[in-house]
């Protein structure tokens, strides 16, 4: 059986998605359908005001809605901490913890020697040119517990180190190949707390 075209086109959106299979875009298709207008128009409407509305943030590539994003908008922060993550997701996870009353940098990614992506496709240079600026006294890299991100958390201490910066690495207790944005609450905070120097 083919699909009427509208609702082929509605599964190929969906199944880009990550995370949704053909299984599950099927579903979310079938429930659009049958949805209330209203309800399906105020999803197409949320997605389109996120892409209009949200942009990196220019000081540490978070998520920002107005100019800063709201950790760097926050004048409560201490500044002299600087806790590096991979994506914007995990200035969530970890905040969440309450452990990091510093600021955020958002590296968009880690380095994969086997994917091709070395440290100038990251936001590396900015993050330098942000301890140069800065009151920075410590570093917090909390970058995934695998290869990726053991590889960009040895290139970063090779790096900053000699600025005179302390740069700590979050301690294990995470699962190894795991992601800092699935760690529970408890896990994460305490691998924070017994962060160690690189
Ligand atoms: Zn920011």
């Amino acid at each position: 059986m083919r699909y009427a075209p509208p609702i082929a086109r509605l599964l190929e959106e969906l199944e880009r998605l990550p995370g949704v299979g053909p299984k599950s875009a099927q579903r979310i298709a079938y429930w659009l359908m049958t949805a209330d207008t209203a309800d399906a128009e105020r999803l197409a409407l949320a997605i389109t005001e996120v892409k209009r509305t949200i942009h990196f943030c220019p000081v540490c590539f978070n998520f920002a809605e107005d100019e800063l994003c709201v950790v760097c908008g926050d004048t409560e922060r201490d500044r002299t901490i600087v806790c590096v993550v991979e994506e914007p997701r995990d200035v969530v996870a970890v905040d969440r913890t309450g452990e990091v009353h510093g600021v955020y940098h958002v590296l968009q990614g880690a380095i994969s020697p086997i994917d091709g992506i070395g440290p100038e496709r990251l936001r590396v240079r900015e993050l330098v040119d942000r301890l140069g600026e800065n009151e920075i006294t410590e570093v917090v890299v909390a970058t995934n517990p695998n290869v990726e991100g053991e590889t960009t958390a040895l290139y970063l201490a090779r790096l900053i180190k000699p600025l005179g910066i302390k740069v700590t690495r979050i301690a294990s207790g995470l699962p190894v190949g795991g992601d800092i944005e699935y760690a529970d609450e408890v896990t994460l905070g305490r691998a924070l707390e017994a962060r160690r120097e690189m």
